[in-house]
């Protein structure tokens, strides 16, 4: 914890002890959970699988993520699966060039408060799921959730048909969330993805495959982050689980003919053999590593975009994490956004658990158009890390370098100075608190708006 600076508190319990139902428990739902049975509130989550099992690869846990686990004080256990890297080394795909490098730890956590690790997703999970039983969250697995009812009333109904009622229902169901379906549906929007053009292969490769190559293995523990670019992908690597695995995100575009219907999955398998003749005129330290990937275990991600939805909330039930805002990994902020909601859920409700509307309306204004801001980098940083060779890449490259050296802009945003201001610097959860007479007036204000419209129609 010697990377964690923070003091704030939020030091309010609410008036009132609500009935929450958490659908999911994935880092949205769980972290919600902890928060908010914190504050006093009785939870219980709803979780679809019998077993919560370690899936997934590397995540991201970027300063707003572990300022606000620091605050629920679950960053202890957390930080103790984590990597801190010391820096991020932006390289050529050709002949691994270095252009320039962005310093992360220990620079980040002095400046934010708070540090910048990576964890493998099931770590993250785990400790999440632990702490959240530590705190008395009551956790129902096999419980998966089909709708809620029609009024937004806070009810949900089970897949064996039975309902159950709350206060509150917290949405936190991830990417084929089906209550964001009904909540746009309720605002005549159809909800749709769309394809980016872009695919993603995640790999994770055990030490044991590197022990005889010295230049895969210093990657292994040097504790950089690598980021190569190259024409139409881009490579995020990075060691996971205290410098025994190798993870790797690898970027190339969408091959022809993927079926679109069978949606977003994080567990699709992918093609080694596809994978090697994408990458096959980088340079060879890339295709040496691609090459210890045991067979069987490449995963696929297909890149799809959303485009906003009207609203995460509809009287008594909310959205969280990818449910309402599924991130693109340009900026890896899919877990960081789904804490931030989490956070900002906590402080709504400890001021104003009486009225829950009026909180959730809060809520969805502190969050959402962060939240879509944040998203929409995505399609910048692609172009930037995407572009072919030529011209406008040398002049990415130039910028990359003087960057670098504290010059200017970098067109990696997730390396820029200031969307990492934006990004990592914002507290949402004190935001909330400090800014709240503002946010409830202006709250009381669009609800008296439109009681006075309806007046005079
Ligand atoms: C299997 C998997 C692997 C992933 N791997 C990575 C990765 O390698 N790198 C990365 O950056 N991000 C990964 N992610 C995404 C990442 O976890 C999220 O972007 C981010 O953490 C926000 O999480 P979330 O809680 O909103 O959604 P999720 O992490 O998707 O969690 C949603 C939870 O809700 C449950 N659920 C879904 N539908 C229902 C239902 N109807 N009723 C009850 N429960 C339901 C799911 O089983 C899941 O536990 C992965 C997600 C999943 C599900």
């Amino acid at each position: 914890m010697e990377y964690y600076h923070d003091t704030w508190k939020l030091g309010i319990q609410p008036e009132k002890r609500l009935k929450v139902i958490i659908i999911g428990a994935g880092v949205a739902g769980l972290t919600a959970g902890i928060g908010l049975k914190r504050s006093g509130h009785d939870v219980t989550i709803l979780e679809q699988v019998r077993e919560i099992a370690e899936v997934g690869a590397g995540i991201q846990m970027a300063p707003n993520n572990t300022r606000i686990l620091g605050r629920f004080d679950v960053l202890s256990e957390i930080v103790k699966t984590c990597n801190f890297m010391k820096k991020n080394s932006l390289r050529r795909w050709q002949n691994n060039e270095e252009l320039g490098t962005a310093p992360l730890m220990p620079v980040i956590a002095d400046k934010f408060g708070a540090p910048l690790g990576v964890i493998h997703r099931g770590d993250l999970q785990r400790t999440l799921l632990e702490a959240a039983k530590k705190e008395g969250v009551k956790i129902q697995t096999d419980h998966k959730v089909v709708k809620a009812d029609d009024n937004f009333e806070a009810r949900v109904q089970l897949k064996n048909g039975d309902w159950l009622k709350a206060d509150l229902i917290v949405a936190a169901h991830g990417i084929k969330s089906d209550i964001r379906r009904q909540i746009a549906e309720h605002h005549n929007h159809k909800d749709h993805a769309t394809p980016t053009g872009d695919a993603a292969y995640r790999i994770l490769i055990p030490k044991e495959k590197l022990e005889h190559d010295e230049y895969a293995l210093g990657l292994l523990n040097q504790d950089v982050g690598m980021r190569w670019m190259g024409p139409g992908g881009h490579i995020m690597a990075y060691p996971v689980k205290n410098n025994t695995v190798y993870n790797m995100v690898l970027l190339h575009p969408e091959k022809p003919n993927v079926d679109h219907q069978e949606g977003e999955s994080w567990t699709r398998q992918g093609d080694k053999k596809e994978m090697l003749d994408f990458y096959k005129d980088w340079c060879p330290e890339i295709r040496n590593m691609l090459s210890y990937v045991p067979e069987g275990d490449v995963k696929e991600w297909t890149l799809n975009s959303h485009q906003p939805l009207p609203s995460w909330v509809e009287n008594k039930v909310v959205l969280i994490g990818d449910a309402c805002h599924p991130m693109l990994p340009y900026v890896a902020q899919g877990a960081a956004q789904a804490i931030e909601d989490a956070g900002v859920l906590q402080c709504v409700l400890a001021k104003s658990s009486t009225n829950v509307p009026l909180a959730l309306h809060i809520y969805e204004e502190v969050r959402k158009a962060r939240a879509e801001a944040i998203q929409g980098s995505a399609a910048a940083t692609r172009k930037a890390l995407h572009l072919p060779d030529g011209p406008e890449q040398q002049e990415r490259d130039r910028k990359i370098s003087q960057a670098g050296k504290g010059e200017g802009e970098n067109p990696d945003l997730w390396s820029d100075t200031s969307f990492q201001e934006f990004m990592w610097g914002t507290d949402v959860m004190r935001d909330t608190i400090v800014r709240w007479p503002e946010y409830k007036a202006r709250a009381e204000g669009t609800h008296l708006h439109a009681l006075a419209a309806v007046a005079y129609t």
